[in-house]
């Protein structure tokens, strides 16, 4: 949960000029909120910690909710760009901020973009410092932004680390693994695909962990100095997720990452049995 400039690759360094451009999270957070109750979903928001300090009582109307609060970084960076130290700087500035406003410990971090790959091995000790107890920002493939290829699909624990990684969604066909998470897979997608997707993640017993960005509901942005590539991956698609959404909702049922955690701890078996080869790149 971001601004739309926050999340724009080319607006996003600009911090400087971010109180110059337009803020319509609030509006479109409540959209996502209204289909969220329609659809009777509780869900997790990875909120970032610099909207968290502007509009906290957005936040305190996501959690009144029974919406899960977690922490989405503090500006908004790629990982991968970060030195440790830095990335240390986002975690605890931003989970800080949810704290003074939730007055509970946030217990899961995504990554912005999705950002933590096999360049940033330090990243997942530095979020149990913090108090994290899992992390979902592993994107099993690779895609325009981002990507991990290689790296397990399904939820396991952190080598080494008191921490779980619930990686984003991706199903297995013809030999290959793709990319349907959410957000714009969802956009860019006929809905039939995305529910044959899911069907296809029920029937092998594996959780679709999705996203959704509130600005990707936000139709009315006016905002046009975008590059080509954001022209698709930022905008592409936005006129029809609503109603895919409220399809998805109608049809299957979703809880937050805390839930899934706590069925993991549950049932002790990580989803994922680790390869010596990706074991020793996680180890590393
Ligand atoms: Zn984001």
């Amino acid at each position: 949960m971001e601004e739309w400039f926050q999340g724009l690759t080319s607006t996003n360094p600009q911090v400087a000029r971010w109180p110059t451009l337009e803020s319509r999270v609030v509006p479109a957070t409540q959209h996502l909120l209204r289909l969220l109750r329609a659809g009777g979903v509780t869900a997790t928001f990875f909120v970032l910690g610099a909207v968290a300090d502007q509009h906290p009582a957005l936040i305190e109307a996501i959690a009144a909710e029974g919406h899960e609060i977690g922490v989405h970084g503090y500006h908004h960076r790629f990982v991968y760009t970060l030195t440790p130290a830095a990335f240390d700087e986002e975690l605890g500035r931003s989970t800080e901020a949810v704290m003074r406003i939730t007055g509970a410990q946030p217990l899961g971090h995504r990554a912005p973009y999705f950002s933590v790959n096999a360049a940033t091995p330090w990243a997942f000790e530095r979020m149990a410092a913090h108090g994290l107890v899992y992390d979902s920002s592993v994107f099993p493939t690779r895609n325009m932004l981002y990507g991990f290829p290689g790296a397990p699909r399904l939820p396991y624990r952190v080598p080494g680390h008191n921490l779980w990684e619930l990686p984003a969604s991706t199903v297995r066909w013809a030999g290959r693994t793709w990319p349907m998470a959410g957000g714009f897979y969802v956009r860019a997608l006929p809905y039939g695909v995305i529910r044959a997707a899911l069907r296809r993640l029920q029937r092998a017993g594996e959780p679709a962990i999705l996203y959704v960005h509130p600005w990707e509901l936000d139709l009315g942005q006016r905002y046009s100095q975008v590059t080509a590539r954001e022209r698709v991956t930022h905008y592409w698609g936005r006129a029809g997720l609503a109603a895919k959404l409220e399809q998805m909702f109608d049809e299957f049922s979703f809880t937050t990452l805390r839930t899934l955690v706590a069925h993991l701890e549950q049932t002790a078996q990580p989803m994922a049995s680790l390869s010596p080869v990706a074991e020793g790149r996680w180890a590393s």
